[in-house]
């Protein structure tokens, strides 16, 4: 098999079905040589995935999936190569932890009051020791058979706008890429067809994101694989002369255009973020 990497994916740290260990191995048996593994709002993981890693012979980058606000709305920064063990970032997850468990809590309280009973205790056993987030929820409301579907849990309750909906109190777009520079990592602008933006929108949303620090932005996601998205991205990439990065954004198997290592193939004349990184590790 070729080498190949995939920097986005996401194991039970977070919202992920395998553990950190299983999804390293998962990524060896697909021919991946270079992965990161970036769980939302954590680094609980990367001790287990990084000792995954050195049995199967690949390449673990330390990273995280952090939850941002910018314009009162939320996006998504990936981290890739951070230490884990800085304190500021350390400091910076623990709060981000308490966002979690509130937010919680109140998605909990709004979902028990529309008559669902359960749903934040059940939400709670999905996630065991992982951060809550809504994906937990929406396992939940498929599971007590609230909803035929894992799609139809966002669609009716937790999408915004909806019932179950609680806007997170998350770190500021710029704080959060101090966080990620601090600890030595890069500041990777995650799946940016993902937030509903229009050109003129996602242009406005670079520009802050640049000048706060952020160096590259995902060009080749799991999450928009069509030819003419990348095309697309690739576009913005070059305009904004970011590094360029690529991830299936993997949560568990039965997703076969989010498998590890499925992101189409970035354009050959995109800078890698994989070049900036600095070797740590395995
Ligand atoms: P949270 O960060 O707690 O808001 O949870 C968001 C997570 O839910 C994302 O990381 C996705 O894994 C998942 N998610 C969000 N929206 C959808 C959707 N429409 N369909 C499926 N999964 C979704
Ligand atoms: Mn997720
Ligand atoms: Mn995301
Ligand atoms: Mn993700």
């Amino acid at each position: 098999m070729s080498a190949s990497h995939d920097l986005h994916c996401h194991s039970t740290a977070s919202d992920g079905h395998l553990t950190p260990a299983a999804v390293v191995h998962r990524a060896a048996d697909q021919g991946v040589t270079t992965l990161a593994l970036t769980d939302h709002d954590t680094v609980a993981g990367l001790g287990d995935a990084q000792a995954a890693a050195s049995t199967a012979g690949i390449r673990l980058i330390a990273g995280l999936e952090l939850s941002v606000l910018w314009q009162g709305r939320t996006f998504h920064v990936v981290g890739l190569g951070v230490d884990p063990g800085e304190p500021g970032l350390q400091d910076g997850l623990a709060r981000m932890q308490r966002a979690r468990q509130e937010r919680g809590e109140a998605i909990g309280e709004r979902l028990e009051r529309a008559g669902l009973s359960g749903a934040r205790e059940g939400a709670l056993e999905a996630a065991g020791t992982a951060e809550i987030t809504r994906a937990h929820y929406a396992r939940w409301l498929v599971e007590s058979g609230n909803v035929r579907g894992y799609e139809e849990a966002f669609k009716r309750y937790l999408r915004r706008g909806r019932v179950g909906y609680v806007h997170g109190d998350w770190v500021a777009m710029e704080e959060g890429i101090e966080w990620i520079r601090r600890a030595g990592g890069i500041a990777v602008l995650a799946h940016p067809l993902g937030y509903d933006l229009t050109g003129a929108w996602i242009r406005r949303t670079l520009d802050a994101f640049t000048a706060a620090g952020g160096e590259a932005m995902e060009v080749a996601c799991g999450t928009s694989p069509e030819p003419r998205q990348v095309q697309q991205l690739g576009g913005w990439c070059r305009r904004y002369a970011l590094l360029a990065s690529s991830g299936s954004d993997f949560h568990g198997p039965g997703h076969p255009s989010r498998e590890i290592g499925g992101a189409p193939a970035l354009p050959g004349d995109l800078p890698s973020v994989l070049e900036a990184l600095p070797e740590r590790g395995g």
